[in-house]
């Protein structure tokens, strides 16, 4: 095996996700849409994955978490309180010469327009990133609602309902995971800016004395999230916001940054948000927020630690992150070495030839029923179904072969390293579960 230099593209990622059927541009037959995308099946078994992994990561010995699932259009009254509507902006400007839209504050203006090279800009103008809409018929300012631009505001909203309803005790925190829309100026590089996406948020509520350590607590415990999802962690780090880049209700915060071939970019933020939101939306609405300290006989409105990640960004995060390229026997291989946990497929069953069909038919339903995620793949040669799960990033190919009819045994052939081992049918489910578990990157 000869590994390919070649640090991998995003075109590459567009072009084998589109092949693969990972993710489409969204309404492709009318030519796409600027920042939406869709996914195919293995991009919607793998985000179940990562969904799945960021939920049980969530589990640790500072309380409970209890989940949520809140709407995604929000009356204007929200967004109000929570200083979207006057706040959510991103500087905006156009090109006067080839009327191209930039956001002013991603490059240096007096070097001219990336795209024409003039210098003869407009104003810069405050764009509000939400999408707005009307509910209903009555077109009055009392049925304006936005969709959502973070998931963060229902876990704000139901404080008090979660609170009385879920039997949890202060300290806790409150996980969802749900769509966002932001109607970003300029969505680029694929997944990474999106103006529909998804977000894994968990608002944690505490006193105000546990906070920073709190949030020390969450930076640790999500580097060992992506540590246990296969993330090379020599391409993770942690960024504390400067004083300036902070908002004014924020204490501190920190985002989780990837190296992308793009650079070094935002993965996940991490936030100390004080009491701010819970202030807020127990003043706009009138009603009280706080909670009662049976200790101390006070009460007290809680202080909150935020760590929120992009679904879709962290989707190509780990494409990046698991995209090889090498050389056996002369001939090119494409591997994707995700995590088992997160692979779409956890094990492909292959008849070495049709004759045998009914028998690797068998086994792939007999595993399917277990719940793991399994491929029947019967066309082509053994060589190139191979080529085509690693591309796809199976851990596993499973091959049905006439011996197997004496031995009840069967060949499991490894992703990562090629090997090929000879495993009693008997024996399999517990060979791939230590497999699964034993994994390294
Ligand atoms: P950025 O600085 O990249 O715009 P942000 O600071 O606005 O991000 P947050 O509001 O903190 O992002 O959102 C939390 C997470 O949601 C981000 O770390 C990112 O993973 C994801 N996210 C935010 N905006 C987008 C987007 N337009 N497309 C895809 N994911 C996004």
């Amino acid at each position: 095996m000869k590994p390919m230099e070649t640090p991998v593209t995003l075109e590459t990622l567009v072009a084998l996700c589109k092949r693969r059927g990972f993710v489409y541009s969204s309404a492709d037959i009318y030519g796409g849409i600027n920042g939406i995308y869709e996914f195919g099946h293995l991009g919607t078994l793998m985000k179940k994955n990562i969904r799945q992994m960021w939920t049980s990561s969530l589990d640790n010995q500072l309380g409970q978490v209890v989940q949520m699932e809140g709407a995604l259009l929000g009356p204007e009254a929200v967004w109000k309180a929570s200083g979207h509507v006057a706040g959510f902006h991103d500087p905006m400007v156009d090109c006067k010469a080839c009327k191209r839209r930039f956001r002013a504050d991603e490059f240096d203006l007096s070097k001219g327009c990336p795209v024409c090279g003039k210098k003869d800009w407009t104003e810069i103008r405050a764009f509000n990133m939400m999408f707005k809409t009307q509910l209903g018929a009555m077109e009055d300012g009392s049925s304006v609602a936005y969709l959502r631009p973070e998931t963060a505001q229902a876990l704000f909203v139901n404080f008090k309902n979660v609170l009385t309803t879920a039997r949890v005790k202060m300290p806790f925190g409150i996980a969802q995971i749900g769509k966002s829309f932001r109607n970003e100026i300029t969505p680029k590089q694929f997944l990474f800016r999106m103006r529909e996406f998804e977000q894994m948020e968990i608002e944690w509520f505490c006193k105000e004395e546990d906070a920073q350590n709190t949030f020390d607590f969450w930076i640790k415990h999500r580097l060992e999230f992506y540590k246990s999802i296969g993330v090379d962690m020599e391409k993770i780090r942690i960024r504390a916001h400067e004083k300036d880049e902070l908002a004014h209700y924020s204490k501190n915060c920190s985002d989780v940054e990837y190296n992308f071939p793009f650079g070094w970019k935002e993965l996940e933020g991490i936030a100390y948000r004080g009491n701010f939101d819970l202030t807020q939306h127990s003043t706009h609405s009138g009603k009280e927020l706080a909670v009662f300290d049976d200790a101390t006989r006070t009460s007290y409105i809680p202080h909150v630690v935020e760590c929120s990640v992009g679904t879709d960004r962290l989707f190509l995060t780990l494409l990046f992150d698991a995209y090889r390229e090498d050389e056996i026997e002369g001939e090119k291989r494409v591997i994707l070495a995700l995590s088992p946990a997160i692979a779409p497929i956890t094990a492909a069953f292959m008849p070495l030839t049709n004759k045998l069909s009914a028998q690797a038919k068998l086994l792939y339903e007999t595993f399917k029923k277990t719940g793991m995620s399994v491929d029947l793949d019967e066309s082509g040669s053994i060589g190139k179904r191979y080529r085509r799960q690693d591309e796809i990033g199976t851990p596993f190919c499973i091959t049905y072969d006439f011996d197997s009819e004496n031995d009840h045994c069967v060949t499991v052939r490894n992703r990562d390293t090629t090997k090929q081992e000879r495993i009693a049918i008997d024996g399999l489910s517990e060979y791939l579960k230590n497999a699964l578990h034993t994994w390294k990157r």
